[in-house]
Parts: structure tokens; sequence; C-alpha cells
């Protein structure tokens, strides 16, 4: 008998095991919901378990105890009296769970597995050599030597800076820097790389959002909010970072002007303290101070500025004083000597910039400057294929998951450079007229299994033809596809 009884326990634990085990499944899924309110445990909070997978929110529970502790009933003789009484029994609980159908029932999210990765130590020894800086940027900019130069050596001082013992009277500056350069020539996108080389925070702005404090506007202490938010709250981390400010040409000096100047001349004011590295309140989580906002102090004496800006009408004003001093004395040149003159940019002088609104003060505490070249058609060219991440080896990676291979010819490269090079916005133009071109062979290709290639043709660039294609296992192009109309 006793034997008996343990075995149909034991069938009961089986059973209990299998059900218990794809219950769990179901809960690590589904939400709980309370079984009275409906609600799921992110709305109603924890909920109580109960057998029988119910469960119940904590003020479903509270609001069920008030009611019993206020109604006169006599629970303990209603509950003897249940068995006893005809068509009454107890509620079977489970039965009445399986009401809630599956689609009121919320999935839980899945939580991302977070990355473990141990807190990388920045140390003097971790920053590379200028050389290796300038080969790592290399991989992925095109041309700009000067610039790439430039910014490495003072990148390296900057982190030298940074981890120096004071222990002499020596202090090393600051190598905060100004970047000139046309629109598209590469200027943020080195910063870009430069902070994901160095493993470091940065915080990208546009200067023409900044107003002094108390206009309406983002406060300049704003970009030390953004880079705190970069380094994901980490105060530490986000003084070793860098901020970049775009646009800075914007807030130049305003000219024959009466009013108070709040975003151009006050905004360089406001700045002058943040380059130069004080302690700042910020808020945490947020673009602007106010009560429901945490603050915290973050000090800017080692996070690395770089401005930069397109400053138009700088070269005239290059021009103009190049022109002055080679018209004095023997060495008198012709006056258009400088008209042709495409690096004039890099013959800037901190009273070009002065000139062109810029205040000392605001100067000064940007020691290194530097232009960039305004990109040829050449580079161009090699802007689209060389980068480690240039967009054609983009579109081939796509194009190889469908099993195609993608060419384009010398021809087609150069006609897409042109196109570009009409636009004067830089290489920021190659991306829009690729895609336009790309558009529909990315949407015809996967069409036809059996298409081996696809090459660009210059004459698919000018509208004059199509690209060739070629099918699976054959050598010689086929078919053409069809004129673009
Ligand atoms: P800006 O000088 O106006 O800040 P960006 O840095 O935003 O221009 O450049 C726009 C895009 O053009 C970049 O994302 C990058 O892909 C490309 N680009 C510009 N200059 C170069 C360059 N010298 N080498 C490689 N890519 C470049």
């Amino acid at each position: 008998m006793i034997e008996e009884r343990e075995r149909t326990d034991m069938s009961d634990d089986k059973e209990y095991l299998e059900t218990t085990s794809s219950d769990k499944k179901n809960k690590d899924s589904y939400e709980k919901i309370c079984f009275m309110c409906r609600r799921p445990e992110s709305k109603a909070g924890k909920m109580i378990d109960l057998p029988n997978n119910i469960h119940i929110c904590t003020d479903c529970m509270q609001r069920s105890f008030d009611t019993m502790n206020n109604s006169n009933i006599n629970y303990d003789e209603l509950m003897k009296n249940i068995p006893n009484m005809p068509n009454i029994s107890m509620i079977d609980l489970s039965s009445l769970q399986n009401q809630i159908p599956n689609r009121q029932k919320v999935k839980k999210r899945q939580e991302k597995p977070k990355e473990k990765v141990a807190p990388k130590v920045f140390d003097i020894k971790s920053i590379p050599a200028p050389h290796k800086i300038k080969a790592s940027l290399d991989e992925y900019v095109i041309g700009q030597e000067h610039a790439k130069k430039v910014m490495s050596v003072a990148v390296y001082n900057h982190y030298k800076r940074v981890f120096a013992e004071n222990t002499d009277d020596v202090e090393i500056e600051k190598s905060n820097m100004l970047m000139i350069g046309p629109t598209g020539s590469g200027k943020t996108y080195m910063v870009k790389t430069l902070a994901r080389l160095l493993d470091v925070p940065l915080a990208i702005t546009d200067a023409t959002s900044l107003t002094e404090a108390g206009y309406i506007g983002d406060d300049i202490e704003s970009v030390v909010s953004k880079l705190l938010a970069a380094a994901d709250n980490d105060v530490e981390k986000a003084e070793h970072g860098i901020i970049f400010i775009d646009e800075i040409d914007k807030i130049a000096k305003k000219k024959n002007t009466n009013q108070r100047d709040v975003s151009g001349e006050a905004v360089q004011q406001g700045m002058l303290k943040l380059l130069e590295g004080s302690e700042i309140e910020v808020p945490v989580g947020a673009n602007s101070k106010n009560a429901m906002v945490p603050l915290t102090t973050v000090d800017t004496r080692n996070i690395l500025f770089i401005c930069g800006g397109a400053f138009p009408d700088l070269e005239e004003i290059v021009k103009e004083r190049l022109n002055k001093t080679a018209s004095i004395g023997f060495q008198a040149d012709l006056k258009d000597k400088y008209d042709h003159d495409d690096s004039l940019l890099e013959k800037v002088t901190v009273d070009d910039l002065r000139k062109f609104g810029m205040i000392p003060e605001f100067l000064g505490r940007l020691p290194v400057i530097f232009a960039l070249k305004g990109l040829t058609r050449d580079m161009l060219v090699e802007i689209l294929k060389e980068p480690k991440n240039a967009i054609l080896k983009q579109y081939q990676k796509l194009l190889a998951m469908d099993e195609v291979k993608l060419e384009f010819e010398q021809g087609a490269l150069e006609a897409i450079a042109d196109m570009a090079m009409e636009k004067h916005t830089g290489a920021r133009a190659l991306r829009a007229i690729l895609e336009e071109y790309m558009l529909d062979i990315m949407y015809e290709i996967p069409k036809d299994d059996s298409i081996g290639e696809v090459i660009i043709t210059k004459e698919y660039i000018q509208h004059t033809g199509g690209p060739k294609i070629l099918l699976r296992g054959q050598e010689l192009p086929q078919l053409e596809m069809q004129e673009r109309n």
C-alpha cells in the first residue's frame, strides 16, 4: 500500500517537474499578470505568487484584505459550510488563469547581455606615438597630410601633458586646436576617427546653437554635459575626452552691431574658461540645469577642445595681407599672384583670424591652428574606394551577401567625382550620388539568382547606357541592364 502510494507520488513529481520546466520557460519570456486587475508586472509592480500560476499585485492584495476587514462575514463559518452546499465547490483558480488570453500577455523585453569589458587603463604607455596615430588616420582619411601630422603630434602632446607629473616648474600648455577647412573636407571625420582610435569619449556640438547663459539656445556649458553623456556619466572618463565644436566661424564677432552680441562675441568670451580648464557644474542627463536634475562637477583642464569651421572669406583676408606685403619694396609681385593659390588658407595667421572676428583671448587658447585642403577630383575618387570603410566596400559587402560581385570601372568613379565636385559640398555629396545609382541595382539584383557580377560603367553614371551584368559562371557580359530612363 505504502509502495503504491510512493509510486503515485513519484509520478506526480515527474508530472510536476515537466509542467514546471515548461512553466518556467513561459515565465521567463512572459510578464506576470495580476489575476485581478490584469495589469502586467511592469505596470503594477512586484507580484505575489500563488499556487497554480496565479499572481496578484500588491495593490489588489491590499484591497482584498481591506474589503475582508471591513465586511462582517464570518469566513470560518462560510468555509465550513461550502462543501455541504449543493452545486458549490471551491473555485479552481488555475482554470481561471487560463482565461487570460495569450494576446493579453506582454512579452518581456529581452535584456541584452552586458558586455563585460575590462576597464581600459589609459596611461602614458598606451598612447600611440605620433607616427602611429598618423598611420592609423591614413587608413581612413585620404590626403590632408599636413593636417593629419599636426593633429597626431598635438594629440600625443596633449595626453603626455595629461599624464605628466607636475614635479617641476615647467607646465605644459594645453594643445587645443583650430581646424580651418571647407565643408565636407573631413574635419568632423578626422576627429571622430581620432577619438575612436584613442578610445576616448567624444562630444560633437555646433557652435551656432550656443548662446550666452540666460538666452534662448544652449548654454556654453552644455557641451560638457554632452561629453559626460558620451562617457556614460563617468566623470573620470569624460575628463580625458575630446570636445569638437563645429561651425566655430559662426560665432565671430558681429560687425557694426549696436545690440548685445549674445551668440557671437559673448559665446567666445564664455568659452574662455572652458578652453583653459576650470571646474564646471554640469547637469547629469540633461542639457540645462534645473531643480529636477542632479549636478556633478567636471574639470575641463584635461579635456581636449578641437574647434572647426569653414571660415568663408578668410581667404580674401589672407590674400589681401599677402598682396599688401608683396606690393611693397623691390620684391613687388603681380597683384593677382595669389588669385589662384589653393593653399592660401595654410598661410593663415592669428591676425587674419582676428580680422575675421575671433577675439584674441579666444585664439590664444587654441594654439594649434591648421588648415585642411579642399578636396580635388582625384581625392574624391580615392575616397570612394580606398579608406577602410569606403562607400564602395560597403556596397560590395552588401551585394556579397547575395553572392554577387560588384565592380566599378575607373571611368564611372571619375564621373561620380565630377558630379560631386559640381555640388561644392566636398566628399559629402559622394554618398548621395552613389545611393541614387545603386538604388536600382540593389532593387533588381536580388530578383534574379543567376546574376553573378555587376560592373558599374561610366555610361551608366552618365545616363547613356546600363551596367554590365554577368551571369554566374560566365566570363563575358551577356546582357545589359535596361537603360535608365
Ligand atoms: P566637414 O569638414 O564638413 O566636417 P565631414 O568630416 O563631415 O566634413 O565629411 C563628410 C564625409 O565625407 C565624412 O563622413 C567622410 O566619409 C567623407 N570624407 C571627407 N573628407 C574625407 C577624407 N579626406 N578622407 C576620407 N573620407 C572623407
